[in-house]
């Protein structure tokens, strides 16, 4: 199986291979092609004429979901959290390929997971193909499974980027994996629940498969930053010519590469880090922080 093309950079003099999945798929980007590959799939098995969706209003997987939705003819619903706005480019463009709109309440949205949770909606529909919040089910896990084909075997340790989970369990569930994969958390999140659900989320592999979540490097959480990360992400996009995106590998790539300077990454490790993609997320960045050096927690 091909896989995307992956890029050799020294941190601390150490190698590190970069999986570009940012570059595999123009119009579907990094790890949400994957996630929503089998998802559509099904979608189609089932007849439905609805997928609804769930996000923030600058996700990327709402992004990604609107593009696959508008190539396969698709009608996509998005519930999202927060505020319509029509400047927000997200937004935007999910407009542009389609995509309805619902916005909800922080309140109403935590239960997006309630049974009767679209109850509170009229969606004029037959057959709705509910897909949670990021994606991740076990479709998007089979999907995720894919992505690392015949490097599987060819690592001591791969990293990824953590949001729901769905990543990470595919690249724990892949075919021929030797590696130990090692989860870099974006969000402060709670983790008595997240091991657990990615336990479940991966079947028997979670217990062959060596894993594990590293939760410190979210910066304070989802969306968060400080100077230290964003003159990181400069100096590395600069040094290797590798964009990170802000949200979610940046803080992956900043991981590593304070793991190899301390030596959590023993020298002899070869190390492959899945570049997840998100680039789209840099202009909803730009235009709620205007500036990428401003703090987002104030
Ligand atoms: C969505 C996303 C993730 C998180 O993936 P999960 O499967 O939800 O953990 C990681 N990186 C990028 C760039 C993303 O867009």
């Amino acid at each position: 199986m091909t896989h995307a093309p992956v890029t050799t950079i020294y941190m601390h003099d150490h190698p590190v291979d970069i999986l570009r999945l940012e570059l595999a798929q123009p119009r579907l980007q990094g790890n949400k092609f994957y996630k929503l590959k089998y998802n559509i799939e099904r979608f189609k098995q089932e007849n439905c004429d609805t997928l609804l969706t769930f996000g923030g209003v600058f996700s990327n997987h709402i992004h990604a979901t609107a593009t696959a939705c508008y190539d396969h003819g698709i009608r996509g619903v998005a519930v999202l959290r927060g505020e319509d706005d029509p400047f927000n480019p997200t937004l935007k463009f999910i407009r542009s390929m389609g995509m309805e709109t619902i916005f909800v309440s922080r309140e109403l949205y935590r239960q997006r997971n309630n049974s009767d949770f679209l109850h509170h909606f009229s969606i004029d529909a037959n057959k709705i193909y509910v897909l949670p919040e990021g994606g991740t089910n076990e479709f998007a896990v089979r999907g995720c499974s894919e992505i690392l084909g015949d490097l599987a075997d060819k690592y001591d340790r791969i990293f990824c980027a953590v949001g729901t989970g769905g990543t990470l369990c595919g690249l724990i569930c892949s075919p021929g994996l030797s590696a130990t994969v090692t989860g870099i958390s974006s969000l402060k999140a709670d983790k008595d629940s997240l091991t657990p659900y990615i336990r479940q989320l991966c079947g028997d592999a979670g217990n062959k498969t060596q894993w594990d979540i590293n939760f410190q490097y979210h910066f304070g959480g989802y969306a968060k930053y400080n100077d230290t990360l964003m003159a990181f992400v400069e100096q590395f996009e600069h040094k290797y010519n590798i964009k990170p995106d802000p949200v979610y590998t940046a803080k992956v790539f900043y991981a590593v590469n304070d793991m190899i300077s301390n030596k959590s990454i023993s020298a002899s490790e070869r190390i492959l880090i899945l570049h997840t993609g998100g680039l789209q997320g840099w202009d909803g960045w730009h235009y709620r922080f205007h500036h990428p050096k401003k703090q987002s927690h104030a």
